[in-house]
Protein backbone atom coordinates (compact mmCIF):
# COMPACT_ATOMS: atom_id res chain seq x y z
CA UNK A 1 0.00 0.00 0.00
CA UNK A 2 2.67 2.56 1.15
CA UNK A 3 4.41 1.64 -2.37
CA UNK A 4 1.48 2.59 -4.41
CA UNK A 5 1.00 5.84 -2.45
CA UNK A 6 4.34 6.53 -3.30
CA UNK A 7 4.09 5.32 -6.60
CA UNK A 8 1.18 7.95 -6.98
CA UNK A 9 2.41 10.50 -5.43
CA UNK A 10 5.93 10.05 -8.18
CA UNK A 11 3.42 9.94 -10.77
CA UNK A 12 1.64 13.22 -9.37
CA UNK A 13 4.69 14.72 -8.66
CA UNK A 14 6.23 13.90 -12.38
CA UNK A 15 3.19 15.06 -14.33
CA UNK A 16 2.79 18.36 -12.63
CA UNK A 17 6.84 19.05 -13.43
CA UNK A 18 5.61 18.20 -17.01
CA UNK A 19 2.75 20.35 -16.79
CA UNK A 20 4.60 23.31 -15.70
CA UNK A 21 7.53 22.94 -18.01
CA UNK A 22 4.98 22.60 -21.55
CA UNK A 23 2.73 24.95 -20.19
CA UNK A 24 3.83 28.15 -19.20
CA UNK A 25 1.62 30.87 -17.44
CA UNK A 26 -0.90 32.51 -19.75
CA UNK A 27 -1.78 35.43 -18.13
CA UNK A 28 -0.77 38.32 -19.54
CA UNK A 29 -0.77 41.81 -17.77
CA UNK A 30 -1.39 44.81 -20.25
CA UNK A 31 -0.24 48.48 -19.83
CA UNK A 32 -2.23 51.13 -21.72
CA UNK A 33 -0.49 54.17 -22.30
CA UNK A 34 -2.76 57.04 -22.52
CA UNK A 35 -2.45 60.56 -22.85
CA UNK A 36 -2.53 63.50 -24.79
CA UNK A 37 -5.38 62.56 -26.66
CA UNK A 38 -9.02 62.09 -25.39
CA UNK A 39 -11.14 59.39 -26.02
CA UNK A 40 -14.04 57.19 -24.55
CA UNK A 41 -12.76 55.50 -21.68
CA UNK A 42 -15.52 53.50 -20.49
CA UNK A 43 -16.26 52.05 -23.75
CA UNK A 44 -12.32 51.56 -24.08
CA UNK A 45 -12.07 50.40 -20.44
CA UNK A 46 -14.86 47.75 -21.45
CA UNK A 47 -13.10 46.30 -24.52
CA UNK A 48 -9.83 45.59 -22.60
CA UNK A 49 -12.16 44.31 -20.40
CA UNK A 50 -13.57 41.86 -22.67
CA UNK A 51 -10.09 40.05 -24.07
CA UNK A 52 -10.59 37.22 -21.56
CA UNK A 53 -9.51 35.50 -18.63
CA UNK A 54 -6.27 35.17 -19.45
CA UNK A 55 -5.37 39.17 -19.81
CA UNK A 56 -5.73 41.79 -17.12
CA UNK A 57 -4.56 46.02 -17.78
CA UNK A 58 -3.71 48.79 -15.73
CA UNK A 59 -3.90 51.98 -17.46
CA UNK A 60 -1.18 54.45 -16.74
CA UNK A 61 -1.04 58.00 -18.29
CA UNK A 62 1.91 60.28 -19.73
CA UNK A 63 3.39 61.40 -18.34
CA UNK A 64 3.48 60.26 -15.28
CA UNK A 65 3.95 56.91 -16.80
CA UNK A 66 7.29 57.33 -18.04
CA UNK A 67 8.18 56.39 -14.49
CA UNK A 68 6.86 52.45 -16.00
CA UNK A 69 9.29 52.23 -18.39
CA UNK A 70 12.24 52.64 -15.77
CA UNK A 71 14.03 49.19 -15.39
CA UNK A 72 12.20 48.66 -11.71
CA UNK A 73 9.17 48.57 -13.07
CA UNK A 74 9.25 46.99 -16.61
CA UNK A 75 8.36 43.76 -14.29
CA UNK A 76 5.33 44.81 -13.41
CA UNK A 77 3.39 44.00 -17.22
CA UNK A 78 4.10 41.82 -20.14
CA UNK A 79 2.80 44.01 -23.01
CA UNK A 80 2.60 47.77 -23.41
CA UNK A 81 -0.30 48.60 -25.20
CA UNK A 82 -0.51 52.27 -26.98
CA UNK A 83 -3.25 54.63 -26.76
CA UNK A 84 -1.68 57.94 -26.58
CA UNK A 85 -0.40 60.94 -28.24
CA UNK A 86 2.17 62.38 -26.16
CA UNK A 87 4.59 64.77 -27.96
CA UNK A 88 6.85 66.02 -25.08
CA UNK A 89 9.63 63.78 -24.07
CA UNK A 90 13.69 64.45 -23.32
CA UNK A 91 16.60 62.68 -24.41
CA UNK A 92 16.57 60.69 -21.30
CA UNK A 93 13.37 59.06 -21.39
CA UNK A 94 13.84 58.79 -25.28
CA UNK A 95 16.11 56.24 -24.34
CA UNK A 96 14.85 55.03 -20.96
CA UNK A 97 11.67 54.20 -23.49
CA UNK A 98 13.60 52.86 -26.33
CA UNK A 99 15.79 50.64 -23.96
CA UNK A 100 12.41 49.16 -22.36
CA UNK A 101 11.42 47.74 -25.54
CA UNK A 102 14.43 47.44 -27.32
CA UNK A 103 15.06 44.59 -24.53
CA UNK A 104 12.23 42.73 -24.70
CA UNK A 105 9.27 44.42 -23.75
CA UNK A 106 6.28 43.68 -26.30
CA UNK A 107 4.18 46.56 -27.68
CA UNK A 108 1.27 46.58 -29.41
CA UNK A 109 0.35 50.41 -30.78
CA UNK A 110 -3.09 51.52 -31.40
CA UNK A 111 -4.52 54.21 -33.83
CA UNK A 112 -3.67 58.12 -32.46
CA UNK A 113 -0.06 56.42 -31.26
CA UNK A 114 1.13 56.59 -34.50
CA UNK A 115 1.07 60.46 -34.38
CA UNK A 116 2.71 60.96 -31.21
CA UNK A 117 6.22 61.77 -30.41
CA UNK A 118 6.71 63.66 -33.67
CA UNK A 119 10.18 65.61 -32.60
CA UNK A 120 11.38 62.26 -31.66
CA UNK A 121 12.83 59.76 -34.82
CA UNK A 122 13.90 56.76 -33.39
CA UNK A 123 9.90 56.17 -32.53
CA UNK A 124 8.74 55.86 -36.01
CA UNK A 125 11.67 52.86 -35.84
CA UNK A 126 9.84 51.49 -33.00
CA UNK A 127 6.30 51.46 -34.10
CA UNK A 128 7.38 51.00 -37.77
CA UNK A 129 5.18 54.45 -38.94
CA UNK A 130 4.48 57.97 -38.45
CA UNK A 131 1.73 60.02 -38.92
CA UNK A 132 2.96 63.96 -40.03
CA UNK A 133 1.00 66.98 -38.82
CA UNK A 134 3.43 68.61 -40.87
CA UNK A 135 5.39 68.74 -44.07
CA UNK A 136 8.42 66.42 -42.82
CA UNK A 137 11.96 65.43 -44.15
CA UNK A 138 11.89 61.19 -43.27
CA UNK A 139 15.46 59.16 -44.49
CA UNK A 140 15.75 61.74 -47.10
CA UNK A 141 12.51 61.93 -48.21
CA UNK A 142 9.81 64.43 -47.97
CA UNK A 143 6.61 63.58 -47.30
CA UNK A 144 3.77 66.33 -47.05
CA UNK A 145 1.11 66.43 -43.92
CA UNK A 146 -1.34 63.67 -43.49
CA UNK A 147 -5.11 64.17 -43.27
CA UNK A 148 -7.36 62.34 -41.42
CA UNK A 149 -11.63 61.69 -41.77
CA UNK A 150 -14.24 60.35 -39.08
CA UNK A 151 -16.51 58.08 -39.12
CA UNK A 152 -16.16 56.40 -42.58
CA UNK A 153 -17.22 52.33 -42.90
CA UNK A 154 -15.17 50.77 -45.21
CA UNK A 155 -13.57 47.20 -45.40
CA UNK A 156 -10.60 45.67 -43.70
CA UNK A 157 -9.06 43.09 -45.56
CA UNK A 158 -6.77 40.08 -43.97
CA UNK A 159 -3.36 40.16 -45.80
CA UNK A 160 -2.48 36.59 -44.85
CA UNK A 161 -5.46 34.57 -42.88
CA UNK A 162 -2.62 32.20 -41.59
CA UNK A 163 -0.70 34.81 -39.78
CA UNK A 164 -1.42 34.35 -35.84
CA UNK A 165 -2.56 37.95 -35.60
CA UNK A 166 -5.22 37.37 -37.80
CA UNK A 167 -6.03 33.93 -37.90
CA UNK A 168 -9.74 32.88 -37.94
CA UNK A 169 -10.61 36.78 -39.62
CA UNK A 170 -11.63 37.17 -42.57
CA UNK A 171 -11.91 40.78 -44.27
CA UNK A 172 -14.83 42.95 -42.36
CA UNK A 173 -16.59 45.81 -42.66
CA UNK A 174 -15.70 48.81 -39.74
CA UNK A 175 -16.78 51.94 -38.79
CA UNK A 176 -13.43 54.39 -38.07
CA UNK A 177 -11.68 57.02 -39.34
CA UNK A 178 -9.22 57.14 -41.75
CA UNK A 179 -5.28 58.43 -41.75
CA UNK A 180 -3.91 59.33 -45.40
CA UNK A 181 -0.92 59.57 -46.01
CA UNK A 182 1.38 58.08 -43.38
CA UNK A 183 4.82 56.57 -43.23
CA UNK A 184 5.33 52.85 -43.39
CA UNK A 185 8.64 51.63 -42.68
CA UNK A 186 9.23 49.02 -46.15
CA UNK A 187 10.36 46.20 -44.01
CA UNK A 188 7.36 45.74 -41.89
CA UNK A 189 4.96 42.63 -42.28
CA UNK A 190 1.94 43.67 -43.26
CA UNK A 191 -1.30 42.30 -41.81
CA UNK A 192 -4.21 44.99 -42.61
CA UNK A 193 -4.86 46.74 -45.95
CA UNK A 194 -8.18 48.48 -47.19
CA UNK A 195 -8.69 50.19 -50.49
CA UNK A 196 -10.88 53.08 -48.89
CA UNK A 197 -9.30 55.69 -50.75
CA UNK A 198 -9.24 58.19 -47.92
CA UNK A 199 -6.56 56.17 -46.03
CA UNK A 200 -3.15 54.59 -46.70
CA UNK A 201 -3.62 51.24 -47.83
CA UNK A 202 -1.38 49.30 -45.33
CA UNK A 203 -3.08 49.83 -41.85
CA UNK A 204 -2.38 47.29 -39.97
CA UNK A 205 1.61 45.68 -39.67
CA UNK A 206 4.15 43.54 -37.40
CA UNK A 207 7.53 44.15 -37.11
CA UNK A 208 10.63 43.47 -34.69
CA UNK A 209 12.36 46.51 -32.64
CA UNK A 210 15.45 44.62 -30.80
CA UNK A 211 14.23 41.65 -29.08
CA UNK A 212 10.46 42.79 -29.21
CA UNK A 213 7.93 42.07 -31.46
CA UNK A 214 5.81 44.93 -32.72
CA UNK A 215 2.11 44.70 -33.89
CA UNK A 216 0.84 48.46 -35.11
CA UNK A 217 -3.02 48.65 -35.84
CA UNK A 218 -4.27 52.29 -37.34
CA UNK A 219 -7.78 51.30 -36.43
CA UNK A 220 -9.11 52.04 -32.76
CA UNK A 221 -10.91 55.59 -32.69
CA UNK A 222 -14.18 55.44 -30.94
CA UNK A 223 -17.30 53.10 -29.44
CA UNK A 224 -17.70 51.22 -32.68
CA UNK A 225 -14.48 50.13 -33.41
CA UNK A 226 -13.93 49.49 -29.44
CA UNK A 227 -17.53 47.19 -29.90
CA UNK A 228 -16.40 45.07 -33.11
CA UNK A 229 -16.34 41.93 -32.76
CA UNK A 230 -13.46 41.48 -35.30
CA UNK A 231 -11.21 44.33 -33.86
CA UNK A 232 -11.39 42.94 -30.22
CA UNK A 233 -10.12 39.52 -31.70
CA UNK A 234 -7.73 41.51 -34.15
CA UNK A 235 -6.42 43.30 -30.85
CA UNK A 236 -6.25 40.05 -28.46
CA UNK A 237 -4.16 38.02 -30.87
CA UNK A 238 -1.84 41.24 -31.32
CA UNK A 239 -1.48 40.99 -27.49
CA UNK A 240 -0.72 37.20 -27.51
CA UNK A 241 1.30 37.17 -30.25
CA UNK A 242 4.07 39.73 -29.45
CA UNK A 243 3.67 37.90 -25.96
CA UNK A 244 4.49 34.76 -27.12
CA UNK A 245 7.77 35.76 -28.79
CA UNK A 246 10.00 32.36 -28.40
CA UNK A 247 7.76 30.92 -25.73
ZN1 LIG B 1 -8.81 59.26 -33.83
Amino acid sequence: MKKLLLLLFFIFITSFNFYSATTPSKHIRILVITGGHDYNVDQFNQMLASLGDNISYQVSELPAAYDMFLPGNRSKYDVLVFYHMWQTITEEQENILSDCIRQGKPLVALHHSICAFDDWPEYTNIIGGKYFHKPTILNGKEYPACSYIHDLNFRVRIVNPENPVTKGLTDFEIFDETYKGFYVEETVTPLLTTDEPSSTSIIGWSKMYGKARIVTLQSGHDTQTFENPNYRKLLRQAIEWVYNNGK
